[in-house]
């Protein structure tokens, strides 16, 4: 049963890392959310849990961002469940191993751009098809996590992820001008380095522990801190907020 009240809020990738503390923040707030996951059931039931025993909404959504069908997919199980939609936070996102361009394959680059770039993207037309006034909605709000790698480039670790978020920057600007006359905001998050799996993915689990001196604030970030500023993009005290990158990332 849902609370018709609530309003809902779906989060890809909100199983683990940043996704999860975005999940439960939401929670807090007063969202229904749908957390969404590639793999990982028992992490997102986890986080799915934690959020009902709080006395809060929540389901668990498999499907993977990187296959159109699957995002189809996640939109009707959500449409299904809740009857609505009110916002998506575009989280999912991987990294590879770190290698320079000279090393990367064609298979690398397509799976980057299609998971980072294309998710988020057909994710939000799914959005806006359902929120937008202009296809009878009420409106809603998108925030995408980007990353500060797009400003500075990933220059021998990771070029390729840098430029999938360079691209979703861009993404959120136009997005946010195209549709702002539509009652939807859109925005992204930029975190600096945070503390969650991701590194492990590429090939590094103690990046966060080991850049940590290196940092202005000299220490990493955690989920937490940039589920707050995902909050507030979300909330309405941004109502005038949109097409906006808001860094989380101690000063990077
Ligand atoms: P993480 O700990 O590796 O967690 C990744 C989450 O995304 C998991 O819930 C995972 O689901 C899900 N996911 C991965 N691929 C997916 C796919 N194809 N479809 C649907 N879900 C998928 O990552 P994180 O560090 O929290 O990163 C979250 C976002 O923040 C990413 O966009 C990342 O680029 C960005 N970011 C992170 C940092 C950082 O330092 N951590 C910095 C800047 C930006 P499963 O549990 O099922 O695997």
């Amino acid at each position: 049963m849902t609370d018709d009240d609530a309003p809902v809020l779906l989060v890809t990738g909100g199983s683990r890392g940043i996704g999860a503390a975005i999940c439960m923040a939401a929670a807090q707030h007063g969202w229904a959310v749908a957390v969404n996951y590639a793999s990982n059931k028992e992490a997102a039931e986890a986080v799915v849990g934690t959020i009902l025993d709080a006395g809060g909404e929540a389901i668990a959504v498999a499907g993977d961002v990187g296959k159109p069908e699957d995002i189809k997919a996640i939109f009707a199980k959500v449409d299904a469940y809740f009857g609505r939609i009110d916002g998506l936070v575009n989280n999912a996102g991987v990294v590879d191993v770190i290698q320079r361009l000279d090393e990367m394959t064609p298979e690398r680059l397509d799976r980057m751009f299609r998971i980072n770039i294309s998710g988020t993207m057909l994710a939000a037309a799914e959005a806006v098809r359902r929120m937008s006034t202009l296809h009878g909605g009420k409106g809603g709000v998108i925030v995408n996590i980007s990353s500060m790698s797009s400003t500075l480039g990933g220059g021998g670790q990771y070029v390729d992820y840098a430029a999938s978020k360079g691209a979703i920057d861009t993404f959120t600007i136009g997005l946010a001008r195209e549709v702002a006359a539509e009652g939807i905001r859109v925005n992204a998050v930029r975190p600096g380095i945070i503390d969650t799996d991701i590194h492990a993915a590429a090939g590094r689990p103690d990046r966060a522990r080991e850049v940590a001196p290196q940092l202005p604030m000299k220490r990493v970030g955690t989920s937490d801190e940039v589920a707050d500023a995902v909050l507030y993009l979300l909330s309405p005290h941004a109502s005038y907020i949109t097409g906006a990158l808001l860094d989380v990332s101690g000063g990077r």
